[in-house]
């Protein structure tokens, strides 16, 4: 029997499976896909590779969380520095997100002339590096001892940041600049959704700052797609079981059997890193199903869309962009895509003078359920993706290679799941109330960008962290 079975190989599957078999432990990780990663994985298309969603790696970086838990795996990814983190283009307003506050902040001023910008954007800048100067948080919810002990270890955050976290973000930047213009709020909402996967009127301003000063941390381009990173990271993991999905599991006093559709295994522990929305259909048990439940009206339905290009081309181009544009896209939520380019020397990705792009753009899970309308819907959004990205980054028709896009229902039928960017950190869904790593089932626990702490790199791994104190390990 093995110590842990982890359900789903995504960031937070992939990453305890590795720290707890670096630990020692006997762990067996399923994966349903023939590739590992789940939302930041990568995978082929007709001899291209594409990275599937995620396509920045924040974190890496010392005093910061995924460099923290790398180290206690004993990984090292083999990973570019990449400044500006992102290239913001805005019509003729280019501004590059650069890591140092001065270089980034004379672009901004420029487009964005306002006399408070400099308060505001060393306020963002601050918040920032105190919040990661503090430690020791963490969090559990299975009762209301645990609930209560983990409150108080936030105490510390709480008191430091109070007036940023009991005011909504809209409200806050609306009076801190006496009124904003039009272009100016469109680039703050396109550029703090990225991390807060949120409009600024449903989080705090502490979850906002945040979220734009993600550019003032250290990012890092991945070489040779992100699946790879994931092979690299559980290399020593003891079994991984890939194509195989887990169907049903069945809890026993002292372990837990998981059933695909032609094999069983045992373990003593278990750790899902499947969505919380989805979790309970892995079970029969009612408690459990119940437990999963209360979850379920914490999906948003938010969601991707993507357009995978292959260029052949000889110009130069930044990692990251993030077209902003004057109007919401058709059957999406948002005014802004974000593009990413492979790295001009990685050709694990893609062959000397080609480049593999990865576009997204929100979008809700509801509007391509329509069997009738979804074909053409794809293609109305695939097209006008398609013409943008190439008039504001300049790629000429020729230079496209290949061309295809990928819809909620896409995520759906390869890594279970529609909602994507995880679980939004609103005022409404804020601690108490976000699902835990733990769960109040003995033995079992959840990881991933749907519990504690919320999506992307950094917030999954705190969650990684926060499961390792939890497990005691
Ligand atoms: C378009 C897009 C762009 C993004 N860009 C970035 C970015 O640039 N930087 C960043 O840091 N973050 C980014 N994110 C967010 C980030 O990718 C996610 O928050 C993170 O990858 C989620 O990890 P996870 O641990 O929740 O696992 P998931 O990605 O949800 O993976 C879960 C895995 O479990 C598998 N699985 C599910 N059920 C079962 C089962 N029953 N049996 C076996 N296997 C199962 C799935 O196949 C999947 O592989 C992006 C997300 C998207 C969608």
């Amino acid at each position: 029997m093995k110590d842990f079975a982890v359900v789903g190989s995504g960031v937070g599957g992939s990453s305890i499976a590795a720290l707890l078999s670096a630990k020692g432990f006997d762990v067996v990780l399923f994966e349903k896909e023939p590739y590992l990663g789940g939302c930041s994985s990568s995978f082929s298309h007709r001899g291209h590779t594409y990275n599937t969603g995620a396509t920045t790696l924040a974190g890496y970086e010392d005093g910061f969380i995924v460099k923290e838990v790398f180290d206690a795996i004993g990984f090292t990814p083999d990973v570019v520095l990449t400044d500006p983190s992102i290239v913001v283009i805005q019509k003729s307003k280019i501004t590059p997100r650069y890591k140092e506050f001065e270089r980034f902040f004379e672009h901004l001023n420029k487009n964005f002339p306002h006399a408070k910008n400099r308060a505001f954007w060393e306020l963002v800048y601050n918040i920032n590096r105190e919040f990661y100067k503090l430690n020791g948080h963490y969090y559990a919810n299975a009762n209301l001892f645990k609930k209560i002990k983990s409150l108080i270890s936030f105490v510390p955050l709480l008191v430091k940041f109070q007036s940023y976290l009991r005011v909504d973000a809209h409200s806050f930047i609306e009076e801190f600049f006496g009124g904003l213009d039009k272009e100016y709020w469109d680039f703050l909402e396109s550029q703090i959704r990225i991390v807060a996967q949120a409009p600024t009127k449903e989080i705090n301003f502490f979850t906002a700052a945040i979220s734009l000063a993600y550019t003032f941390n250290e990012n890092h381009y991945v070489k040779g797609g992100f699946s790879s990173l994931f092979d690299a990271m559980t290399k020593d993991v003891q079994e991984i079981q890939t194509k195989s999905e887990i169907l049903n599991i069945v809890g026993y006093k002292e372990y837990f059997e998981l059933h695909t559709k032609d094999k069983s295994f045992t373990a003593k522990k278990v750790i899902l890193n499947a969505t919380v929305y989805e979790s309970g259909k892995l079970f029969s048990d009612s408690k459990i199903k119940n437990y999963y439940k209360k979850y379920e009206k914490l999906d948003n339905h938010q969601s991707s869309f993507m357009l995978y290009m292959s260029i052949k081309s000889d110009k130069a181009f930044h990692h990251h962009y993030q077209i902003i544009e004057d109007e919401i896209f058709p059957h999406a939520i948002s005014k802004a895509i974000f593009v990413s380019f492979s790295d001009v020397n990685d050709e694990q990705i893609a062959p000397k003078g080609y480049y593999s792009i990865t576009a997204s753009i929100h979008t809700d899970s509801r509007f391509w359920e329509d069997a009738r309308s979804y074909k053409a819907q794809k293609k109305e959004l695939e097209d006008i993706l398609y013409k943008t990205i190439l008039k504001r980054v300049k790629i000429e028709a020729c230079e496209v290679v290949e061309c295809f896009s990928a819809s909620s229902k896409t995520f759906k039928h390869y890594i279970n799941r529609s909602q994507l960017g995880g679980n939004a950190i609103t005022m409404k869904n804020f601690l108490p109330f976000l699902p835990g790593n733990d769960t109040s089932v003995k033995d079992l626990y959840n990881v991933g960008d749907t519990v504690y702490a919320a999506q992307g790199w950094s917030g999954v791994m705190m969650g990684v962290k926060n499961l390792q104190r939890l497990l005691d390990v």
